[in-house]
């Protein structure tokens, strides 16, 4: 069982002050909920008080709703004209649409003109968004325009926050406001006070797991063997290469753990490729994301679906049946079993 354990009045208080130093922001709860899941990320975004959060697609705003949001919901995602659940959200009041492109803006104001929009603009990173130079000219009468959205690359300096703004602001409707995404609260803060139209700012990692001392992941340990070195193990035969234990701890590729191996993508390529000699030649190459006995231990052949064989060389017994052992995953890809809030 691959555990999530928060420690609720750190992470509370950590989420508050967040929210307080950044007044304005609008949660992100996209996804696995930066692993949380939607219950805890909708439950402290009302404690919080906000008024809306944002999802990544439209399919997402459901889940948040059965977990009982029922104010406003960013879908970050653009509309597309493929995708049925984001059209039929255009008549939710409650549901505010990206729009992204000249031509998507035309069919909305066939397709439903109330619907709650955010208007795109393209930025330096070059995903989506109406392009700077058709901002001015943009035809957005009659629809129900919430505002702007500016998607920065990460680290985005004020001076690119400024000069998106402006191209807003050669717009009648930039009155509506700007939403931006990847500021620092700072220069957040800054642009709030500098320019005369409402402004907020959509945040995730920053907020969710900022504080990474409250929380932790872990997993059980479920079996321990001494082995002698040589002894085949696992699926796949992988002799040992030293005298020592195997410990199978629970966590595994379901659980998204490969992912999160710190190893380089081609050797986990190559690891991952069923082929009895190259797995031979990875052996305690590979380190697991486990520490066991205060040690990064390494993998002893590449993880199951639900637990991992990792190999910890002798002398002493370094962990027992039932241990919860430090476990690093990557928040925004893992599925945990169980998530404790305490
Ligand atoms: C995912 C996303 C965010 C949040 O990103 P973090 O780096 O997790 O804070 C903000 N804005 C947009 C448009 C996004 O897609």
């Amino acid at each position: 069982m691959l555990k999530l354990t928060v420690d609720a009045q750190r992470w509370h208080n950590y989420l508050t002050a967040f929210v307080d130093s950044c007044p304005g922001i609008v949660p992100v709860t996209k996804g696995n909920g930066y692993g949380f899941g939607h219950a805890l990320t909708v439950q402290e975004s009302q404690r919080l008080g906000v008024d809306v959060i944002a999802v990544g697609v439209a399919q997402e705003v459901a889940s948040v709703r059965e977990h009982g949001w029922d104010k406003d919901v960013v879908v970050l995602n653009p509309w597309r004209p493929g995708d049925q659940v984001a059209t039929e959200l255009l008549s939710d009041p409650k549901v505010i649409t990206t729009i992204s492109r000249v031509e998507d803006v035309a069919a909305v104001r066939e397709l439903a003109p109330d619907a709650p929009i955010l208007v795109e603009v393209e930025t330096s990173m070059h995903r989506h968004g109406v392009r700077a130079d058709e901002v001015a000219a943009l035809d957005l009468d009659g629809l129900n325009v919430r505002g702007w959205t500016i998607h920065l690359p990460s680290g985005a300096t004020l001076d690119e926050g400024r000069e998106m703004a402006r191209t807003v602001m050669r717009h009648p409707m930039a009155s509506r406001g700007i939403w931006f995404s990847h500021l620092s609260c700072d220069d957040y803060v800054t642009l709030s006070k500098e320019l005369d139209v409402p402004v907020r700012m959509r945040v995730g990692t920053r907020l969710w797991l900022g504080d990474v001392d409250a929380y932790r992941v872990t997993g059980t340990v479920l079996d321990i063997h001494w082995l002698p070195k040589g002894t085949p193990v696992g699926y796949h035969r992988i002799k040992t290469r030293a005298d020592g234990y195997i410990v199978v701890v629970s966590g595994g590729t379901a659980h998204g753990v490969a992912l999160s191996a710190p190893i380089s993508a081609g050797s986990l390529r190559q690891w991952l490729i069923p082929g009895a000699e190259a797995l031979q030649q990875m052996v305690g190459r590979v380190t697991s994301p486990f520490t066991v006995a205060g040690r990064r231990a390494v993998f002893a052949e590449p993880p199951h679906m639900h637990s991992s064989l990792v190999f910890v060389g002798g002398p002493g017994e370094p962990a027992q049946v039932g241990d919860e052992v430090p476990v690093n995953v990557r928040m925004t890809t893992a599925t945990f079993d169980e998530i404790r809030v305490k």
